[in-house]
């Protein structure tokens, strides 16, 4: 199995017409990725972003903490997948070598009372990366496998967009993953910290982009299940040199702009507002998260195509989630791992470390002879207080790393957020794509659908791409590509795939 590309015009002009102008809505992931397209091809850009910082979710802005040191927070740790290509794509542009990026070997899940599963070494190739994960698995024997549902789980390796859907989105991913019948352990081990990373909880998730996720992340993923992490805040290895690559191809960026609105303009042009503000230009990519988009849309009624309108009203927002950042009066225990995925210790989803592989975090460890440690939760319960949720936290960390249990906490910095989209049983066929029935205006973001396997900041990215890519497209201009996971699972053909 290897990386696929998807290239609809190679063959196009290089360049747009001189003076073709674009608005891009949004500096996440999805937004920047279009400007850069847009730019490179020669369109004069004004990316339009709402925040005093470029990212979005994954973003970061500079704080104090009370020694005086600053420091860059950001929306917590990310997890940069090998098959990213996309993603990749975008950040050779500030860093042709991605030497800000350092692998992390391992992604281990643990559970209470010891538990442990590592997915260290394991081949690329499936079903070798599958077979060696059960048979060096203690959370299953062969004889419990024995009791393991081989239709359902023959799921995992025959995806196909279409029949996948079809067939499982309009359940939900925990009763799929039931229904597989895994011993409690494995499932816990194997699935719900997987489930999880989405933000999405299991009964509110689709099975059908639960099995989506299985094929791109592993079962269909060539690169094996190893991610990189930055080895530098995101404001200095990615931001900061994406502003500048941005402005050397001409892209004017307003920082601390929200859009209002878009409005047909003379012709076929349009017009962006904001407040008091507005711009005119040929073409528009609106990279907005749920919210976002919606509000726009609804005070925009030139967008006016009733189906497409009720698609984007019918985007929904997941859970909260959690992110918490501590500065301890002391280190943890040599030899723990940077980042761990977590189960079964209440509403706690993983941990890193970050003393352990950014360097800022680092130095300050290295200074003080503290430690950084970051706790997430997702898809958290909204009736969940924040002093409840605090306390099962510390009690998750507590009892997986008891080194930090008398631990000083020098400073802290808690976040609530809610802006990750859902993925809903049933949300598939009405989830709106890239392009829209405008011409000259597409949208971007991980909330679009896309036709292939994609996920998160890379689902971001490449729709990002494809926005530039539509918007261009009346131009005969030459395409960016695109490079995905290939498309169907191995065992596609199966009959039982098919049935
Ligand atoms: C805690 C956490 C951990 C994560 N971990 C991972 C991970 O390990 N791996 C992974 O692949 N992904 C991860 N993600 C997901 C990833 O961050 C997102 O999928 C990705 O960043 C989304 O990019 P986007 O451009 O679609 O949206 P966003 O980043 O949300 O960008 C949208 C932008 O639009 C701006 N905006 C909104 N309204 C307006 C308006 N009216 N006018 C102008 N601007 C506006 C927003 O400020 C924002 O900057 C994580 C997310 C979170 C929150």
């Amino acid at each position: 199995m290897t990386a696929r590309l998807l290239d609809p015009r190679p063959h196009g002009a290089e360049q747009a017409p001189p003076g073709t102008t674009a608005v891009v809505v949004g500096g996440g992931l999805a937004g920047v990725a279009a400007a850069c397209v847009l730019a490179e091809r020669g369109v004069s850009v004004t990316l339009l972003e709402r925040e005093h910082f470029l990212g979005g979710r994954a973003g970061a802005w500079t704080e104090q903490l009370p020694d005086g040191t600053s420091f860059e927070m950001e929306r917590g740790f990310h997890a940069f997948f090998r098959q990213y290509y996309n993603l990749q794509a975008l950040l050779r542009r500030i860093d042709p070598e991605l030497s800000f990026l350092e692998p992390l070997e391992d992604y281990p899940i643990h559970g209470p009372d010891g538990e442990e599963q590592s997915f260290h070494g394991l081949p690329t190739t499936t079903p070798a990366n599958l077979i060696t994960l059960v048979r060096r698995s203690p959370a299953i024997s062969f004889r419990q496998l024995a009791k393991v549902s081989v239709p359902r789980a023959l799921e995992m390796l025959t995806y196909e967009a279409e029949r996948t859907y079809a067939r499982r989105d309009g359940g939900d991913a925990g009763s799929y993953l039931d229904s597989l019948n895994f011993p409690p352990r494995a499932r816990r081990l194997f699935f719900d910290v997987f489930a999880h990373s989405f933000f999405n909880p299991e009964r509110e998730m689709s099975a059908g982009e639960l099995l989506m996720m299985f094929h791109f992340y592993f079962t269909g993923n060539p690169e094996g299940l190893v991610f990189d992490v930055s080895k530098r805040p995101f404001s200095h290895a990615i931001w900061d040199p994406m502003a500048e690559y941005l402005a050397s191809r001409g892209v004017d960026t307003r920082l601390g702009v929200t859009v209002d609105a878009v409005a047909r303009s003379q012709g076929t042009r349009w017009r962006v507002t904001a407040g008091a503000e507005a711009w005119e230009a040929d073409v528009v990519v609106l990279g907005l998260p749920v919210s976002g988009l919606q509000e726009v849309v609804e005070a925009s009624p030139d967008l006016d195509d009733a189906d497409w309108r009720d698609e984007v009203a019918a985007l929904a927002l997941t859970h909260p989630f959690v992110v918490w950042r501590l500065w301890l009066d002391r280190p943890t225990e040599p030899g723990r791992a940077p980042f761990v995925g977590t189960t079964g210790l209440g509403p706690l989803d993983n941990i890193s470390l970050y003393q352990l592989f950014e360097d800022e975090s680092r130095s300050w460890a290295e200074r003080t002879g503290g430690s950084v440690v970051e706790l997430h939760a997702y898809a958290v319960d909204p009736e969940t207080s924040e002093a409840e949720m605090r306390r099962l936290l510390l009690d998750g960390l507590h009892r997986l790393y008891p080194e930090t249990a008398g631990a000083e906490v020098v400073d802290e910095r808690y976040l609530v957020r809610r802006d990750c989209p859902a993925f809903a049983p049933g949300s598939y066929a009405r989830r709106p794509g890239v392009e829209t029935p405008f011409e000259g205006v597409a949208i971007a973001g991980d909330l679009v659908r896309l036709p292939f396997p994609s996920a998160l900041m890379e689902r971001a990215t490449a729709s990002g791409f494809m926005a530039a890519n539509a918007v261009l497209a009346p131009y005969g201009v030459r395409s960016e590509p695109i490079r995905t996971v290939p498309p169907r699972g191995l065992l596609s053909w199966l009959p039982s795939g098919r049935g």
